[in-house]
């Protein structure tokens, strides 16, 4: 986008939170209209799938587009329908009898009469009949294949602007994901999952809490199952101690705590069942 001169001295500029200028109202008056937020969320938003198609590349391989009238939709929601204008030439010097060039330039303009192009060439085989020689005589329709490159040349310009930007340039995108992935900070895993061979992201708090508790970072489900790994130790645990055997005084044979008990209470010694009757 274009700016006029900025009248403030630089040791005058004033700066946000975040670091950006604060123009003065009065000030902002004066310079070309730059995008608002919601246009350039619009411009930036990925393309829905719905509207990706694929060709054949010229060298193979497969290639995603999107069609014009994509294009013409998002510029008249962005810019409105007379925010922008299109003008295309032919380039008889980038075409042959097999193919054709075209020359578009897209202009958007602002309401106070600013305005900006963005240029792009773009090109078509052009078609011939069925089973014809390819020469001049046998084209299915030249103005057909002028439209079809003006087009091409169009979404070429419009993607300069950003429209569809994610389809015609995957590459950009991929690197821009994997810079975000670099410089973003190693998210929180599950221990016991990253243990079973799974990555299984957690959130900070969740990480700090299971730490605290369980010595380890777990996700929902781990910490469900060390939940009932440590009930079933306890209960292990206790039922041990009820299980901790006595021996009977007379015959030696093992009993448990809970008869020893009975049996101190009731013969002042720890006896067996058996031992028991032959003391009464
Ligand atoms: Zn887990
Ligand atoms: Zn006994």
């Amino acid at each position: 986008m274009i700016r006029k001169e900025n009248k403030v001295a630089k040791d005058k500029k004033k700066y946000d939170s975040q670091g950006r200028e604060i123009i003065p109202l009065k000030q902002q008056e004066e310079l070309p209209q730059q995008l608002n937020p919601i246009q350039l969320n619009e411009l930036g938003a990925k393309t829905p799938r719905a509207f990706i198609k694929q060709r054949k590349g010229r060298g193979g391989g497969q290639f995603d587009y999107v069609e014009i009238g994509y294009v013409i939709d998002k510029l008249n929601r962005i810019f409105g329908p007379l925010g922008w204008d299109s003008e295309s030439e032919l380039v008889p010097e980038l075409s042959t009898e097999l193919f054709v060039t075209v020359k578009a330039t897209l202009t958007i303009k602002d309401h106070k009469g600013s305005f900006i192009k963005k240029q792009a060439f773009g090109g078509v085989d052009r078609k011939f009949f069925k089973n014809k020689p390819h020469i001049p005589a046998n084209y299915v329709d030249i103005a057909d294949d002028a439209k079809s490159a003006e087009a091409d040349a169009m979404k070429k310009a419009a993607s300069k602007f950003g429209v569809a930007f994610d389809v015609f340039y995957p590459d950009v995108i991929r690197i821009k994901e994997l810079v975000v992935k670099e410089e973003s900070p190693a998210p929180f895993t599950c221990d016991r999952c990253k243990k079973l061979g799974k990555e299984t992201t957690i959130t900070e708090q969740q990480a700090k809490m299971t730490k605290d508790f369980f010595g380890f970072k777990l996700c929902d489900h781990c910490r469900m199952e060390a939940m009932k790994y440590k009930a079933e130790k306890e209960e292990n645990k206790s039922s041990k101690t009820t299980e901790k055997m006595v021996q009977c005084k007379r015959c030696s044979k093992e009993i448990s705590e809970a008869q020893a008990k009975y049996s101190k209470k009731m013969f002042k010694k720890p006896l067996c069942k058996e031992c028991q009757k032959k003391e009464k």
